[in-house]
């Protein structure tokens, strides 16, 4: 099975305000909460393609509740470990013809207790697992490095991790001693990683100097997504360019996580690269046509996943 982790999984609520003002009473007539963070969006692609997958990390109060009858409805497999706080809540107010306006919540702070819990139950169910998904931001409380730990845990029992975060956590994972397999940053977060700019028209020698970095040292695949521009990416000695197909977008949000759960599928089960990488890029493109985040239409998947090119370097 795929194992996903979520430290920091929220309620997701979106709210339609057509004429959002300031300062005085907004109502709201349509509301929709989900579950979510971004290792619940990508348990739920991994589950509407009909893979046994299993969520974990960290829930708690009655936010958390709420997310394990969501999961259940979904029949996602879970098995989070409780905590006393409070989970929290993301709103995103969708506004004034198109525009999105989000607060997010810092989310509950972990105990040592907390953190040494979580990391007995991860052992655990590590045993069942074939690849292990890590995404979104590490909740207040554990140290920068808790990923590289979860990577080394993984690798000792040669489970291949794929990892999708950002900032100093990605840092840290990439500087530790166990790499993780597979790390999956858009343009934004590489761009911040090696200081560059990407917008995929760059040629094949340049895309493979960044790849070739060396933070990327014996990480076995580097994919980045660059939204519409499709994807370039590394498999130990090989480099693609992978070019999409014009898709009438929904919502975009989430085809980050859509991806790393085709990355998740066709890894775990043994897909070559053009196959893995073509699969990734699918599910990121059906997650875009979709009003819900994390979606995808199963039956689409061989239409679109026969309009993409995978390109040598
Ligand atoms: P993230 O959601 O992490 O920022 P991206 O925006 O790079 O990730 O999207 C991941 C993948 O989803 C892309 O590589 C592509 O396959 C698909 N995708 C995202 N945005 C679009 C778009 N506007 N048109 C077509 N496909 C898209």
């Amino acid at each position: 099975m795929i194992l996903t982790v979520t430290m920091n999984p929220s309620i997701d609520m979106a709210y339609s305000i057509e004429d959002l003002k300031e300062n005085t009473v907004n109502r709201v007539s349509e509301v929709r909460k989900t579950a979510g963070g971004k290792g619940l969006n990508v348990s739920r692609v991994i589950k509407m393609m009909g893979r046994r997958i299993v969520a974990t990390g960290a829930l708690g109060g009655n936010f958390g509740a709420f997310i394990e009858e969501q999961l259940d409805k979904e029949k996602i497999n879970h098995a989070f470990i409780h905590i006393k706080q409070e989970t929290r809540n993301s709103i995103a107010i969708l506004h004034d013809g198109g525009k999105q306006t989000e607060i997010l919540e810092a989310g509950p702070v972990l105990t040592a207790q907390d953190v040494f819990r979580f990391l007995e139950n991860y052992k655990e169910l590590l045993s069942e697992a074939d690849v292990v998904t890590i995404s979104g931001s590490l909740p207040q409380g554990i140290e920068s490095d808790f990923y590289a730990k979860l990577s080394s845990l993984a690798k000792q029992k040669k489970i291949k991790v794929m990892l999708d975060s950002s900032g100093e956590s990605l840092k840290q994972t990439l500087l530790n001693k166990d790499k993780p397999y597979l790390i999956k940053p858009n343009q934004e977060e590489i761009s911040e990683l090696l200081n560059i700019k990407l917008n995929g028209k760059e040629n094949s020698e340049i895309l493979i100097k960044y790849m070739s970095n060396k933070i990327f040292q014996d990480v076995a695949w580097i994919v980045v997504s660059l939204g519409a521009a499709g994807a370039i990416a590394k498999h130990n000695n090989s480099f693609y360019r992978v070019k999409i197909p014009k898709i009438h977008v929904e919502n975009p949000v989430g085809s980050g996580d859509a991806t790393l759960a085709g990355l998740a599928i066709a890894i775990s089960e043994g897909k070559d690269d053009e196959e893995t990488l073509k699969t990734a890029m699918t599910l990121g493109m059906l997650n875009t046509m979709e009003k819900q985040t994390g979606c995808v239409n199963k039956k689409l998947f061989s239409k679109y996943f026969g309009k993409i090119s995978v390109t040598k370097l």
